[in-house]
């Protein structure tokens, strides 16, 4: 799994294709295979509550489950929903990409994504990075930001800054808006400030992000870094060959939150 780089390779791609994608879908399709799967990857607590798949790696990125979030077909599927709904190609077009570089940026990690589900449940893998999910969201931070994810992560934020033109407000005016009616009905209904913000939001987002997690893994806490291939290997990384699944979706484990008595 990545972090920051969900969050900056949508600009990155803006600054190459201009006035041929559309910001917004692109960001929505570059989160959209996380955002309905993550929490329920690290777990949240509900009314007392803890909802937590049983088996995270093989809910995130596994069938049965909801790996096909990460697949090239889902973003096709999406895309053509957006593009029966609206009939803007640019939206649709936009989505696909952003899904697309999630999917295809996943495969770094040691677990991989099913990119041609469902053709086949084949998990693809570089295997650059541990894919460590399954031990909760900070100890997963701590890995990512000591392994190869902390510099892959820190290549986007270069290739992101040094795009920097596309935040400035005449790109946006001459680029972006013309593009999409989006940004013509939030010019309406915020001022000139904030809509240039939401523009900029998810790129600060990424970089803030990031720098804020190597200072709490590096300087707030003490995880040792390992640059190495599949690393860091202090952490049990899971791997494409995933765990035996029971048959039947990924469960729910309602798991109650005093620790002692379930
Ligand atoms: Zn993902």
């Amino acid at each position: 799994m990545s972090w920051a780089a969900h969050d900056l390779e949508p600009y990155a791609m803006q600054r190459h294709l201009g006035k041929r994608v559309a910001i917004i879908p692109l960001i929505i399709g570059s989160y959209a295979p996380d955002l309905t799967t993550k929490w329920f990857v690290y777990g949240v607590s509900l009314f007392g509550f803890k909802l937590k798949a049983d088996n995270p790696a093989q809910f995130h990125r596994g069938w049965p489950g909801a790996g096909f979030t990460h697949s090239l077909a889902f973003g096709v599927v999406i895309a053509l929903l957006i593009l029966l709904f609206t009939r803007r190609r640019i939206w649709a077009f936009s989505f696909l990409l952003g899904q697309w570089a999630h999917a295809l940026t996943d495969t770094g990690d040691t677990v991989g994504t099913m990119l041609l589900f469902p053709v086949t449940t084949h998990h693809f893998s570089v295997g650059a990075w541990a894919y460590a999910g399954q031990t909760g969201r900070f100890n997963d931070a701590g890995a990512y930001f000591s392994g190869l994810g902390f510099v892959w992560d820190g290549i986007w934020i270069a290739l992101a800054t040094l795009g920097w033109r596309v935040l400035t407000r005449s790109y946006f005016e001459e680029t972006v808006l013309p593009g999409d009616p989006i940004w013509t009905w939030a010019q309406a209904a915020l001022p000139g400030a904030a809509v240039i913000a939401l523009y900029r939001a998810s790129f600060f987002y990424g970089v803030s992000r990031w720098v804020a997690w190597v200072l709490w893994a590096h300087v707030a806490n003490s995880y040792p870094m390992d640059l190495t291939w599949g690393g860091p290997h202090w952490v049990p990384a899971l791997t494409a060959s995933l765990p035996p699944v029971r048959a039947g979706p990924a469960r729910m484990a309602f798991l109650c939150p005093c620790g002692s008595c379930c």
